[in-house]
């Protein structure tokens, strides 16, 4: 089981369930538009899930697997996303109590391989193998939420060799935090432990062999990825 570390504190998280939100970002969609997938601006969060093998204690590399002597894709790319850790377990919390549940915040990339991501949404078939294999969620330190005053005016940032890709604010989410928990407590219930990738902005971009990634968002912390 992944433990996340909490800054200036000795206790560790265990991670349970991993939730995603897809297109929360309307400049990503237009990015995915561009790329061949659909570009309708969601009416309730878009959620897809990742199994927790994904999240590693101490992250360092992201690694695209191995099949049968072959990488299982040519196009592995980043998203940086601000990630909820939910504190309290809870079911159908009201919007204006959500923020009650949440033990901090983290940095996450999302990490994704879109050639398999396209080709089975084209197909309609679940596209969990581009998104759920060891390695693909990278988390940060966690900051415990009395230390972020308002989760909805942050800087993201990532970098690749030093270069900026994506840079945006948490104000630009199509659905806010306080929502995102409301829906997905109404529909699945929370859990202590269960992390929520609150969606990506724009700026996705195809990563290669030896690549150092920088993700860092504002009030929250940094991560540095190699890819291997
Ligand atoms: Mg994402």
């Amino acid at each position: 089981m992944s433990k996340l570390h909490i800054r200036n504190s000795t206790e560790l998280i265990e991670v349970e369930n991993v939730y995603c939100i897809g297109k929360n970002y309307t400049e990503h969609i237009k990015e995915l538009d561009r790329l061949g997938h659909d570009s309708d601006i969601p009416v309730e969060p878009v959620i897809f899930l990742k199994p927790n093998t994904c999240v590693q204690s101490i992250p360092q590399s992201v690694i695209i697997p191995e099949y049968k002597g072959h990488k299982i894709s040519k196009n592995l790319q980043n998203e940086v996303e601000l990630v909820v850790v939910i504190g309290k377990d809870g079911v159908r919390i009201p919007v204006e109590e959500t923020l009650s549940y949440v033990y901090g915040y983290a940095v996450g990339i999302d990490f994704t391989l879109r050639d398999i991501q396209s080709e089975m949404k084209a197909k309609g078939l679940p596209w969990t193998l581009s998104k759920g294999f060891l390695t693909a969620a990278p988390v940060s330190e966690i900051v415990k939420k009395e230390d972020v005053s308002n989760p909805q005016v942050l800087k993201l940032c990532l970098k690749i060799n030093n270069e900026i890709k994506q840079q945006a604010s948490t104000s630009e989410m199509i659905f806010r935090v306080d929502y995102i928990i409301h829906y997905i407590s109404s529909i699945f219930g929370i859990r202590r432990g269960d992390l929520i990738f609150t969606g990506t902005p724009a700026g996705v971009t195809k990563l290669n062999s030896g690549d150092r990634v920088y993700a860092e968002i504002e009030k929250i912390g940094e991560l540095n990825i190699i890819v291997n």
